[in-house]
């Protein structure tokens, strides 16, 4: 049998060729980044932990009607997708101040926004992802009108989902990044999610303690990474033999994962 074709390696990801024309494989590493790639390193298992957070989320969202790339998982570290043409911009949703909108308004992390906010990222490294407005996207033609309409009324559907999804495990959704592209059917496309939802794009903190669960423990070297995706992992129901109820207070400022919890009510 001849090894399967690459088609792109990212900076967690790695697509292969899928099994029929218009599939991929979606293969998740333990790889991650910070800052444009300047920092990097590994997390251990959280290839295998975000494989499977993202299918959960994404199946969720199905369910409400959100047009997915997900087709299945297929083992620990790989899912089946439909293959798309990625619209090249970041959709940032933001239900508190955090990361780049603090710094760069002077916001204190952590203040609730009057309203959520949606921003636009242009996909592209080389330039460090930066920020635009819709006339931008406008004028260089990376979507069109119709397709933004779409974007940004799935993404805001998705943000109040995942907001009272994450709520439920006593997790407050700061905020998260979604990426788009085009499925086409003959001449016509239809916009769907792709890529991934995960701790790795989103902010999320522990609704008691504040603790962050998400990137952001290696991007700031706060350690504690493997058990902050866990914990996630565990609260959403996804790991087998472990305990998943909600209310529990995870304790990471050890760096190691004690759990303080409340027994579960029967
Ligand atoms: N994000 C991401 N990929 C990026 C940039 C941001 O997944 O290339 C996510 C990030 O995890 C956070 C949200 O988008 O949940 C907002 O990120 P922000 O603009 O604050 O940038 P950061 O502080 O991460 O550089």
């Amino acid at each position: 049998m001849s090894r399967r074709r690459q088609i792109y390696e990212g900076k967690a990801k790695i697509l292969y060729e899928g099994p029929e024309p218009g599939t991929l494989i979606q293969y998740f590493k333990d790889d991650a980044t910070a800052n444009n790639a300047e920092k990097r390193g590994t997390i251990n298992g959280k290839g295998v932990i975000n494989n499977r957070i993202s299918e959960h989320v994404f199946t969720r969202l199905s369910h409400i009607g959100i047009p997915t790339h997900f087709i299945r998982r297929l083992n620990m570290r790989e899912q089946l997708v439909r293959q798309v043409e990625i619209i090249p911009l970041e959709v940032v949703l933001r239900n508190v101040a955090a990361g780049s909108l603090s710094k760069r308004l002077g916001i204190e992390e952590g203040e609730p926004l009057p309203h959520t906010l949606i921003e636009y990222y242009y996909k592209d490294d080389a330039l460090g992802d930066p920020m635009v407005a819709e006339e931008h996207i406008a004028c260089f033609n990376w979507a069109s009108h119709e397709e933004m309409h779409d974007i940004s009324s799935m993404a805001i559907r998705i943000n109040d989902f995942l907001v009272g999804m994450f709520a439920g495990i006593n997790i407050r959704l700061v905020d998260f990044k979604l990426e788009f592209g085009r499925l086409y059917d003959g001449d016509y496309s239809r916009v769907i999610l792709a890529d991934e939802i995960s701790p790795d794009g989103c902010r999320l903190w522990d609704m008691a303690t504040g603790e962050k669960l998400d990137k952001d423990r290696f991007r700031r070297d706060m350690g504690g990474e493997e058990e902050a995706y866990r914990e996630v992992a565990r609260r959403l129901g996804l790991l087998q033999g472990e305990d998943n109820q909600p209310g529990e207070v995870l304790d990471l400022s050890s760096h190691r994962s004690r759990l303080r919890g409340t027994p579960p009510k029967k």
